[in-house]
């Protein structure tokens, strides 16, 4: 095996359009999976369990976390958050990178501990152009605008801590950008299978 599976946080403001980064980066590369987290928010219409998260009690969600189920988990807007340790360990094993979607306050901890972690975090070109496409959405009333513009503007504070910073201004140049990265970072020597760095090497320099 040539490479490594590599752990990428991707974080980013609701409306930053990370959703849609995911899935087309997902589209285009086998060699990377979603991680699905637990939740204990409600489904929104259109959300399958299994797909979009595994919804489950509060109950049993401090059950799993006292068993320590979770890679991180965090509270946010009044429900739990948390990412199955288990999978992302058997994923990174065969080899796959693993996208963890989540919000900085569990990227936070997850970097905290992994050094090899490869965090982004995806932003929005304006204030202004988050507020046209939550307002495009047709789904949220402007109050929930306004709250959700103003957690946008602190989560934005906390960009710096993260590795790379992207700009989705459009899409199809943001998963572009990310595809980069995935790319660079795998030239690492550090993420290179041993065996195989060296088998490359001492080709290289057969005369
Ligand atoms: P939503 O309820 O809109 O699906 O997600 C709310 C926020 O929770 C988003 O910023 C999303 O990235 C984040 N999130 C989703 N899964 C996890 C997780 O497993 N851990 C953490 N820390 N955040 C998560």
């Amino acid at each position: 095996m040539a490479k490594k599976g590599m752990l990428i946080v991707l974080s980013g403001p609701s409306g930053s359009g990370k959703g849609t980064i995911i899935s087309k980066l997902l589209a285009q590369r086998e060699d990377t999976v979603l991680s699905i987290s637990m939740t204990t928010r409600a489904p929104r219409p259109g959300e399958i369990d299994g797909v979009h998260y595994y919804f489950t009690s509060r109950e049993e969600f401090e059950q799993m976390q006292a068993l320590g189920a979770f890679l991180e988990s965090a509270e946010y807007n009044g429900n739990y958050y948390g990412t199955p340790e288990s999978n992302v360990r058997n994923w990174l094993a065969e080899g796959k990178n693993v996208i963890l979607e989540i919000e900085v306050q569990g990227a936070e901890k997850v970097m905290d501990y992994r050094s090899d972690l490869v965090s982004v975090f995806i932003t929005i070109p304006s204030m202004e152009e988050l507020y046209r496409r939550l307002k495009g959405r047709n789904t949220e009333t402007e109050e929930t605008i306004q709250k959700r513009m103003a957690v946008a503007k602190r989560e934005l504070q906390r960009a710096f801590r993260y590795d790379y910073v992207v700009i989705n201004d459009e899409v199809d140049l943001a998963v572009e950008r990310i595809n980069t990265i995935i790319e660079a970072e795998q030239m690492r020597f550090a993420r290179m299978d041993e065996d195989y760095i060296k088998g490359v090497l001492e080709n290289a320099q057969t005369e």
